[in-house]
């Protein structure tokens, strides 16, 4: 068996036996290596991370948690989190294979977060922003009551203090155990934005990381007056199979890519993850000077 195989095997019996993700707090002896989903090379956790989960082989940006995330743009020290309190009263008293209830239980215990999203204030190079980071491994970043709700008071909170908002974009689209209440969401999100950017003049720079999909896609994330992907991110509304099986052709091989994207106007950047804190920090300090702006509001 070569060692390839065996790291396979490995993973394999990982999936089926234990929860993939642990919490930065839980067991710090398991998790050494991954697997690089772009390339397949092993890669080693400590590294990568200090290479902020970015492939050493193949510039790959591997999923990141939304503790890691914070911690990579805010400035040590500053950071506050906001509503973190928040969870879901499971409305719809939803059961699948699953009841809604046990299913949140266990991303709970597995994440130690309380839902998709977290949320709070801090300083960007010195600069204060609110930024909202979403985590996929949270119920797959699925949009729910709670992370609309978070996020909403997120932004009103950055009206009420002038604060440009960041959103950093992690998601399988509406969480459909909260049924219509999850797509009511997208508009509340959205109405928000809306007092935020457009009656108060003030910035929102949302961030698509893979997979940004579904509601998400459909609302808050396209509505940043700047709107930067990370390379080779999924950024879709439906997936591939359902629009071929709809109009009957075949999607060129980078469909949905955060490149074939810009190519085609819908996002303003990619920045790789390595400097992103750098550009957000160029793109502030534009709108902190905005001459522009200050002369339209005399
Ligand atoms: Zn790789």
């Amino acid at each position: 068996m070569s060692l390839l195989d065996w790291f396979e095997q490995r993973r394999k019996l990982k999936l089926l036996t234990a929860p993939k993700y642990k919490h930065p707090d839980s067991d710090k002896s398991e998790g050494l290596w991954v697997r690089c989903d772009g390339c397949g090379s092993i890669l080693y956790v400590k590294h990568l991370k200090n290479r902020h989960r970015i492939c050493e082989q193949c510039d790959w940006h591997l999923e990141m948690s939304s503790t890691d995330r914070i911690e990579h743009l805010i400035d040590a020290g500053t950071w506050k989190p906001l509503n973190d309190h928040i969870t879901s009263c499971d409305p719809l008293e939803f059961v699948d294979q699953q009841a809604y209830k046990d299913r949140l239980e266990e991303a709970r215990s597995r994440t130690g977060l309380v839902d998709a999203v977290q949320t709070g204030v801090g300083n960007l190079y010195g600069i204060p922003v609110a930024l909202g980071a979403m985590d996929f491994q949270f119920m797959g970043g699925s949009m729910g009551s709670v992370v609309g709700e978070k996020l909403t008071r997120l932004i009103e909170y950055a009206t009420d203090h002038s604060l440009p908002v960041i959103i950093v974009c992690a998601s399988g689209g509406a969480r459909m155990q909260e049924g219509i209440l999850s797509l009511m969401q997208m508009a509340k999100i959205s109405a928000a934005l809306q007092i935020h950017q457009v009656q108060n003049h003030l910035p929102y720079i949302s961030i698509l990381t893979f997979p940004t999909t579904g509601g998400v896609t459909a609302s808050f994330a396209m509505l940043g007056d700047v709107i930067i992907a990370e390379p080779k991110a999924l950024i879709a509304f439906a997936g591939r199979r359902v629009i071929e099986q709809t109009i009957k052709q075949q999607l060129p091989a980078d469909f949905q890519t955060a490149e074939y994207l810009l190519s085609h106007g819908l996002l303003d950047l990619i920045i790789p993850r390595d400097i992103l804190k750098e550009g957000l920090a160029e793109i502030l300090e534009l709108y902190q000077k905005a001459p522009y702006k200050k002369h339209f509001l005399q």
